[in-house]
């Protein structure tokens, strides 16, 4: 309101001024006599002002027209560039639909179609480390090992994708069963990534393979380091591994350090039967019966097992057979309903003669578990006990097609192995065998039915002592299963 009225008067006394000054230049006498392009006009004073103001409205409009015209020449420069980058943006574009499309192509198996979308993504993109890696992969899916391997070193020129480049090349030589340069590219590989899950197998894989245990147990240590491998395996697979030191220090005759890192090896996983008998060893070498004692029956209540026996029956190696049963009672005290336990006392009953005993001892297993081992236990006791050779062949004859209980296993391909390893021998899997019944229960023996007469009647004619016969008869029992 107040704001209003103020302009009001505002207004009034601007007009009013103005008259008044016009009135004023009006009455003023004289003029000005301007000289333009040789023509002379006198101006009035009020015709002066008029004319001033007409001078200020020209110059105002000449410098618009100016920024007008560079504005338009502006224009004219950023059109161009708007359409260049248009272009680019279009190059772009179909560099990422080709990159795109060849990663579909790659994922559904077509690694000639995913080539060509590489090989145009690579036009279009310009970005060497994102086709690379496509046209390396598409390379190895056709079979084109050359353009593979090219294309990964090409990886290897940059730092961002080196790690690409060395993992790639390390497959590569693995295909090809080149394994010394797979082994340099995949430390290569851990040195740059030492928490990559995959290299630290690989690495691992090819250490123990090439009996590098030093190696393999640093690599085992980065493994628990970076959180790929719980504690307790990390233990028991430091344990085999210091194992397998072990026993290549005891071949160069270095018996002292062999005994102590089979010791170590015992310390770290006590239920590694190979590392508990090598242990025992070492302490019945030092003539420390009570250590190895305790060192055997710590693992044979982990896993009862007929090494752990033949160690356990080292530790006082002339005891007589009664002596022996006793020391043995302790032994499988915890583990009396076991098989490999039945087994034991049934076999140390029949070398101490006592026949009835030994069948005691093998109680319900011919029964329900009648093994290979366990029917030929059978055919000696009833040798011993003066059954007919009929009746001792009968058993041998059911002992050759008897499952043949527990074995060194591997879990990875169910390979079966005479004597425990580091590693698998037929898929060089670490620290996969384990001792237990193989899956298929039933030996198949076609077209060897007929044999049975001539292989048994030869062992049972020959009329040998009960001991020989168990023996022979577990070689034959013994051959793999084909
Ligand atoms: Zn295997």
């Amino acid at each position: 309101m107040l704001w209003s009225l103020t302009k009001i008067i505002a207004f009034v006394l601007l007009v009013t001024a103005l008259t008044y000054g016009g009135t004023q230049l009006m009455e003023v006498d004289g003029g000005t006599t301007v000289d333009v392009a040789g023509q002379e006009f006198t101006l009035s004073p009020l015709e002066m002002v008029f004319a001033l103001v007409a001078l200020v409205v020209a110059v105002w409009l000449g410098l618009k027209l100016m920024a007008l015209l560079v504005a338009t020449f502006k224009f004219l420069n950023g059109d161009e560039t708007a359409i260049s980058r248009y272009f680019d943006r279009n190059r772009e574009r179909k560099g990422y639909e080709a990159l795109s499309e060849g990663m579909m192509a790659l994922a559904s198996g077509e690694g000639h179609l995913a080539m060509t979308k590489a090989a145009r993504a690579d036009k279009y993109l310009k970005q060497p480390q994102l086709t690379n890696l496509l046209t390396a992969q598409a390379a190895e899916m056709t079979g084109d090992r050359k353009t593979a391997e090219e294309t990964y070193k090409k990886l290897l020129a940059d730092d961002k994708t080196r790690f690409v480049g060395v993992r790639g090349i390390m497959k590569q030589k693995l295909a090809e069963g080149d394994t010394d340069t797979a082994m340099a590219l995949a430390q290569k590989a851990f040195a740059l990534k030492p928490k990559h899950e995959e290299t630290q197998d690989v690495l691992l894989r090819l250490q123990a393979e090439k009996s590098d245990w030093e190696g393999a147990r640093k690599t085992l240590g980065a493994k628990l380091k970076s959180g790929s491998l719980p504690r307790d395996v990390h233990k028991r697979r430091d344990a085999v591994l210091a194992l397998s030191q072990a026993r290549d220090i005891l071949d160069e005759g270095k018996t002292i350090e062999a005994r102590e890192a089979a010791i170590e090896a015992n310390r770290l996983s006590p239920d590694l039967i190979p590392a508990a008998i090598m242990a025992a060893r070492g302490f019945i070498s030092e003539g420390n019966a009570r250590y190895a004692t305790r060192v055997l029956t710590k693992a044979w209540n982990a896993q009862p097992h007929p090494d752990i026996a033949a160690a356990f029956a080292e530790i006082v190696p002339d005891e007589t057979p009664d002596a022996r049963i006793k020391r043995f009672t302790t032994l499988t005290k915890a583990t009396a309903d076991n098989p490999e336990t039945k087994m034991l006392m049934a076999e140390l009953q029949i070398s101490a003669e006592d026949f009835p005993a030994a069948k005691r001892a093998l109680g319900d297993l011919v029964e329900k578990q009648p093994t290979a081992r366990v029917l030929t236990l059978m055919a000696a006791i009833e040798r011993g006990e003066g059954a007919d050779n009929s009746v001792v062949r009968g058993w041998l004859t059911k002992a050759l097609t008897a499952p043949r209980g527990p074995q060194w296993i591997c879990d990875k391909c169910q390979h079966i192995h005479a004597t425990w390893g580091p590693t698998c021998d037929n898929c060089g899997a670490f620290d996969t065998l384990a001792w237990k019944t193989p899956p298929m229960s039933e030996v198949a023996m076609p077209a060897g039915t007929e044999m049975l007469p001539l292989i048994v009647g030869r062992a049972a004619d020959a009329a040998l002592p009960s001991t020989e016969v168990v023996e022979e008869a577990e070689i034959v029992a013994g051959e793999p299963p084909k």
